[in-house]
């Protein structure tokens, strides 16, 4: 027997993932700097990612949800901290009473259930304005938690990667819970927000996005690497002849003769229909565009300029994060969150 070699992977790169989270903690002064590896680590894959982070010297990590803390679990050693987003669900509870992980306690109910359970250290999210998840900040927070052990207390940005007057507002709120409600630690910025100064970065930040390439705001430009490269198989060259249209619905009609390379990458894998026509290729810092529509598992680029792209020849999507997303239409987590389980993920 011998392992499966998918026609598509995804290059990962450990090292700029490992330097990108160096300069968050660089730029996050004296705050710790945490690692958000929920939804399989941005769609890297969260073990690999928390592994080495681990060994960069990470010791704070975030999921969403209990059967992402599961996964994870086993890589947790003495003075690593992993935090599970979401609270903590009734189904949850014999899980989060035998794990190691903290819940973070969003809900007045689950506060009540942490405590009646006797669950010991948990973390507490205070929602200050965005109206998703935690204990509404205009609350009696200080009586609500009132005999919990937090270790982490912490509230979320929902406009960090802009410049608004509501990124003061949450701060300043934050600063008035921090005042009442008594935590090992305190805990505000994602990505974006570590980017908006040390007001913003109490004891812990919790970076997603930027440690995986993305560029959450002008200043992380020039110092976040990108970590992801995907790469998908040729599986056919053929020549299409002027007037000959190529792909569902024939949107692309050739005006001149074209070879095309046939690639194993679509919809299916992340690679949505916004890229049709738009998307491209990289070859020697070259773009040769995505003609006609993405399909499920297909898509078609113009080699017309590449007499050596061939059959089994590896092409490397240009994906870089922010071109990306404002050529597709989707947003850089989306780009990243997306990308499918079809791929093999080679760590360099
Ligand atoms: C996802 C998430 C983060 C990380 O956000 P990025 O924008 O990806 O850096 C931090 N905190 C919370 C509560 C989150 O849900």
């Amino acid at each position: 027997m011998h392992a499966y070699i998918a026609p598509l992977r995804l290059r990962l790169d450990g090292d700029a993932l490992v330097s990108n989270w160096r300069w968050l903690a660089a730029k996050g002064g004296g705050a710790a700097c945490g690692a958000a590896i929920k939804a399989d680590g941005y769609g890297l894959g969260a073990v690999e990612a928390m592994r080495r982070l681990l060994r960069a010297g990470c010791r704070d990590f975030f999921v969403s949800n209990w059967g992402e803390a599961a996964l994870v679990e086993p890589l947790l050693e003495t003075g690593v901290n992993l935090s599970i987003l979401h609270g903590v669900r009734v189904e949850d509870m014999p899980q989060a009473l035998a794990s190691r992980a903290r819940p973070v306690l969003c809900t007045p109910a689950q506060v009540a259930r942490w405590r009646d359970a006797g669950g010991g250290a948990c973390d507490v999210m205070v929602d200050t304005g965005m109206n998703r998840l935690g204990l509404d900040w205009r609350g009696e927070i200080a009586a609500l938690v009132e005999g919990l052990e937090i270790a982490t207390l912490m509230s979320h940005l929902a406009s960090a990667d802009e410049d608004v007057a509501f990124n003061a507002a949450q701060q300043a709120r934050f600063v008035g819970i921090r005042r009442a409600v008594a935590a090992a630690r305190y805990s505000l910025a994602n990505s974006a927000g570590i980017c908006l100064g040390r007001d913003y970065h109490f004891d812990l930040t919790r970076p997603g996005l930027a440690l995986y390439g993305g560029i959450p705001r002008d200043q992380a430009a020039g110092h976040v690497r990108a970590v992801v490269q995907p790469q998908a198989q040729v599986l056919q060259r053929r020549r299409l002849i002027a007037g000959d249209s190529i792909g569902y619905n024939a949107t692309f009609t050739a005006t001149r003769d074209h070879e095309v390379a046939i690639l194993n990458l679509g919809y299916a894998d992340g690679y949505l229909r916004g890229f049709s026509g738009k998307g491209a290729v990289i070859i020697d810092g070259a773009r040769l565009p995505v003609l006609g529509r993405v399909s499920m598992d297909l898509i078609a680029v113009d080699v017309s300029a590449r007499a050596e792209v061939g059959e089994g020849d590896w092409l490397t999507i240009d994906y870089a994060l922010p071109d990306a997303a404002a050529l597709s239409g989707l947003s850089q987590y989306e780009l990243l969150t997306g990308l499918g389980a079809r791929f093999d993920r080679l760590w360099d």
